[in-house]
């Protein structure tokens, strides 16, 4: 994981306004990474951007929305490699219609050892570690039993 870390950003719509304040309070730390999110999200974390931080020209790389396969999407960043840090703020009291997605992502990260982050607190813990702006080399896991398992 180097220095410029490439960072999921995720909020069920209950937790949308969460994200929102999230991002405005932490908009010039986050925007020197690289933000990819699930469509509506990134709607609004770029509507963030645009409006208190123009001049940090923040490119926001936006997947499809959660439902429609958005989730599924990060998910596979993360099986290739792709994503170092998910700020995943998840609706606790409602049923989701893409519940399966939204285990599936955060299994991947299980399995790949990503950042994760599903509350404000643990968010704010994320952002100001010094890791965050460091390189870092995150234990990954040894599969080779597992594929070469006798079936
Ligand atoms: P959305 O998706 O950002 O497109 O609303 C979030 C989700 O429900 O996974």
């Amino acid at each position: 994981m180097k220095k410029i870390k490439s960072i999921g950003l995720v909020a069920h719509d209950a937790r949308k306004k969460d994200m929102v304040e999230w991002v405005e309070f932490n908009g010039k730390r986050l925007g020197r990474h690289r933000l990819i999110c699930t469509g509506t999200t990134g709607r609004l974390v770029e509507e963030v951007y645009d409006a208190k931080y123009p001049e940090l020209h923040v490119d926001i790389v936006k997947l499809k929305s959660g439902p429609l396969g958005g989730d599924q999407q990060m998910g596979a960043l993360i099986a290739g490699g792709e994503l170092d840090i998910l700020i995943f703020f998840i609706d606790p009291m409602t049923t989701q219609p893409h519940d399966v997605d939204i285990k599936a992502l955060e299994r991947m990260c299980s399995v790949y050892n990503v950042v994760i982050a599903c509350t404000r607190s643990t968010a704010d813990f994320v952002i100001s570690s010094h890791l965050f702006e460091e390189d870092y080399d995150p234990v990954v896991s040894d599969y080779a039993g597992y594929l070469h398992r006798s079936v």
